[in-house]
């Protein structure tokens, strides 16, 4: 009776997480009931508990680190899928939904998700949440203006990697069972950064000195440019919400020419329409410049990408800028 109800409900959800999230339900209590009817506890064959908790991530980049460190004691929902540009995007009334019924929300924060912040500071008095870059010292961070800082620490490998400790605080207190899993899980991925900030660090120091200068188009890079030694100009600004004036290009198509700058390039979540009129003001000077490819800025790339974890996103983006920036002159 009981999954004859639930298999009903779970069939009239027929879209996202809704679905997932009943399926899930569904799932685990036929979990719950395999195990009771052979003399177990309320817990899955696997000794996982039976259910498992919800986490609502903002961005993919939050998601990713959401799952390294739960693992597979909990179930991490995405807010925003890949590509999605966080400064801009507003919460749909699904989302209202699959953040208030959340056990936990993980934001990036330090204003990443700009027209977020009202419905996440009002769901923050009920639901369990944390932001994650807003836990970081701020000596540590680029500012922008007084009490503002750069969001998009997850460029400097280094530096996240003292996230995943706070994220693993926030699961242990929703789930205080898990706490060592967590605990462990979070250390092995805070080495693991760290290991990839030495190797990207020394893929771009194969770039020729002179050309090690990253135009892109909004200014993401700032913290990936003091880690690994390079030059970054955004023709944007740190948020995607202000428009590239002008002068902005004529100073950067001046910088191109000057410099030889042999690419620039493009990101996944950015409109690219600044790029192009770079090129082609380069162009009527008499330098050329390539498209250099398309970065991992605000989002990772879908599950099927190179760029599915944060980790393969620094690597392809590294890869990327190190084949552009090492042709040319
Ligand atoms: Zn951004």
């Amino acid at each position: 009776m009981i999954l004859q109800k639930m298999f009903f409900e779970s069939s009239k959800f027929l879209s996202g997480w809704r679905h997932w999230r009943c399926l899930a339900v569904w799932t685990a209590s036929l979990g719950a009931i395999a195990v009771a009817l052979v003399g177990g506890g309320p817990r899955t064959l696997a000794g996982q508990p039976a259910t498992r908790r919800v986490v609502v991530a903002t961005t993919t980049v939050v998601a990713d680190l959401v799952r390294q460190v739960g693992g597979e004691r909990i179930t991490v929902d995405s807010l925003m899928g890949p590509g999605i540009d966080p400064h801009s995007y507003k919460a749909t009334p699904r989302d209202t939904d699959r953040l208030s019924r959340a056990d936990l929300v993980v934001a990036s924060g330090l204003h990443l998700e700009g027209k977020l912040s009202d419905i996440l500071s009002r769901l923050g008095k009920r639901v369990p949440m944390v932001a994650v870059a807003d836990a970081l010292p701020r000596e540590s961070l680029l500012s922008v203006a007084e009490n503002l800082y750069d969001p998009h620490v997850w460029f400097d490998a280094k530096l996240w990697s003292q996230c995943p400790a706070v994220v693993a605080q926030a699961l242990a207190a929703i789930d205080p069972a898990g706490r060592e899993q967590y605990e462990a899980n979070a250390n092995a991925y805070r080495r693991s950064l760290e290991l990839l900030d030495g190797r990207l660090r020394d893929r771009i120091a194969t770039i020729p000195q002179q050309q090690r200068v990253l135009v892109t188009a909004h200014d993401a890079f700032r913290y990936f440019g003091r880690a690994y030694g390079i030059e970054v100009v955004g023709v944007q600004g740190t948020s995607t919400e202000s428009e590239a004036g002008l002068n902005d290009i004529n100073r950067l198509v001046e910088l191109l020419v000057v410099k030889k700058i042999p690419a620039v390039f493009v990101e996944t979540s950015v409109s690219d329409r600044n790029m192009t009129a770079l090129r082609e003001g380069a162009s009527a000077r008499g330098h050329s410049v390539t498209l250099g490819g398309r970065l991992y800025s605000d989002s990772l790339g879908g599950p099927d990408s190179d760029a599915a974890t944060l980790e393969q996103a620094l690597v392809a983006n590294v890869e990327t800028i190190v084949a552009g920036l090492s042709g040319g002159r």
